[in-house]
């Protein structure tokens, strides 16, 4: 139960090359459930789920870029009063977190420098969970690396598996609320 009856609200976002996962890990993180088959968003804008984290009640706007990524225009609107982003990448896809910076530059050109960021890298299945489990090929130590020297959090997930994926929603929700904290005082 949160002690404060304050409710801190939150725009979220997730961001990331197509396909990654972003839209399973919002399905996972606000339904938990996993969809299967591939299903570019479409018209889908934002789920809302409360976190209380260290007795402050959190309400928490999940953005999901509705599949515009595939297109490269994001446009400023879905930037607009982000209180954190989470970039997503996939552990079998090489590429996507190659084209990780590029994600900081636009994100950087729209939103404060200091928004909070959380590095993700999703995909990360268990290798016993079936036949088609597809090979990992960025290194957890390459990772973590880019992540400090980005100094960004990181977490390696599975929406399929449900593995860190509420423990990267809380992550990026606590710095959020605690850069909102800091700036009041
Ligand atoms: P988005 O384009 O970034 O929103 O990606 P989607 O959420 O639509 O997922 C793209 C594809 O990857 C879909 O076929 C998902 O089922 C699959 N997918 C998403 N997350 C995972 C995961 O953690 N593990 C595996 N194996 N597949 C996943
Ligand atoms: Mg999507």
């Amino acid at each position: 139960m949160a002690r404060s009856s304050e409710v801190f609200h939150f725009k979220i976002l997730i961001i990331g090359e197509s396909s990654v996962g972003k839209s399973s890990l919002m399905t996972r993180f606000v339904d938990d459930t996993f969809q299967p088959t591939f299903f570019p968003t479409i018209g889908v804008d934002f789920k809302v789920r409360t976190l209380v984290i260290d007795d402050h009640q959190c309400k928490v706007q999940i953005w999901d870029t509705a599949g515009q990524e595939r297109f490269r225009v994001i446009t400023t609107s879905y930037y607009r009063d982000a209180a954190g982003v989470l970039i997503v990448y996939d552990v079998t896809n090489g590429e996507s977190f190659s084209r990780i910076r590029r994600w900081i530059d636009e994100i950087n050109k729209y939103c404060d420098d200091n928004m909070a960021k959380v590095l993700v890298g999703n995909k990360d299945d268990s290798p016993s969970s079936d036949g088609n489990h597809i090979q990992k090929v960025v290194l957890t130590s390459d990772a973590q690396q880019y992540a400090r020297q980005m100094k960004l959090t990181f977490f390696e997930t599975s929406a399929k598996d449900n593995k860190n994926v509420y423990e990267a929603f809380y992550a990026i929700t606590r710095l959020a609320l605690y850069q909102r904290l800091e700036t009041r005082a």
